[in-house]
């Protein structure tokens, strides 16, 4: 029987071939979050090794034990980060894609050099100007990655969104394209379960699946 992660994988390697693009150019993260430590082994098992969380506080529960078993997962936070666990977020995480604000591109920079340990950053866009959404609006997108790359020294890979809910998120994937092109970053992390092989043909360079992969989650809460 095919399992979830392969059929992702497949629709994954069929969307690059699609696009003209190669499969091996495009990372799945998988996303984690609210998982059990069981369900995720299980996922680790299949030879996934890159994963998503969106609270420090979970990743910090779940993942040290699983880092244990396995020495090569990288692990990427791609929900919103508060100032005060910038910290603990660098010690867990190889990867944060939601660098949204100045504070924390600061405090990004100065505690990665504190606990001598580089973490790859994103820069998180809001790219539908959605007031409830975390991230940089796009006309602000320029001098910010300016600030975190050029001043701050951050290792910038490149740009993550969340395009709004319920609209064709095709013109927000090419913005963000747009926006990532202009400023020389190659990375686009974009797409989800619901559409992440439209954001491949957009040229997303990962794709954030969860509920593809570990079936639907509980609501969120909050
Ligand atoms: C939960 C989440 C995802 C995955 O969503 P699915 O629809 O379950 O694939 C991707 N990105 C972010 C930022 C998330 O919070």
């Amino acid at each position: 029987m095919t399992s979830k992660l392969e059929t992702v994988l497949l629709n994954i390697h069929n969307a690059a071939e699609a696009a003209g693009r190669a499969a091996k150019d495009i990372t799945l993260v998988a996303v984690s979050k609210t998982k059990s430590s069981d369900a995720i082994t299980s996922i680790l098992n299949q030879g996934q090794r890159v994963f998503g969380e969106n609270k420090v506080q979970e990743a910090a529960e779940k993942w040290p034990a699983l880092r244990k078993k396995h020495d090569d997962i990288e692990l990427h936070l791609i929900g919103p980060l508060q100032s005060n666990k910038t910290r603990q977020a660098i010690q867990l995480f190889d990867v944060i894609e939601t660098v949204d604000r100045t504070k924390l591109a600061r405090a990004i920079a100065r505690i990665s050099a504190e606990e001598n340990k580089s973490v790859q950053c994103y820069i998180q866009i809001n790219v539908g100007r959605e007031n409830q959404k975390a991230g940089i609006a796009p006309e602000e997108a320029d001098d910010f990655i300016t600030l975190c790359r050029d001043e701050l020294k951050l290792s910038v890979a490149g740009l993550m969104c969340i395009p709004p809910a319920g609209e064709d998120p095709k013109p927000y994937f090419i913005l963000l394209k747009q926006i990532a092109a202009r400023n020389g970053l190659g990375k686009l992390s974009m797409g989800m379960s619901g559409d992440y092989q439209a954001a491949i043909a957009c040229g997303a360079t990962s794709v954030r699946v969860g509920t593809a992969i570990f079936g639907s989650r509980p609501p969120a809460k909050e």
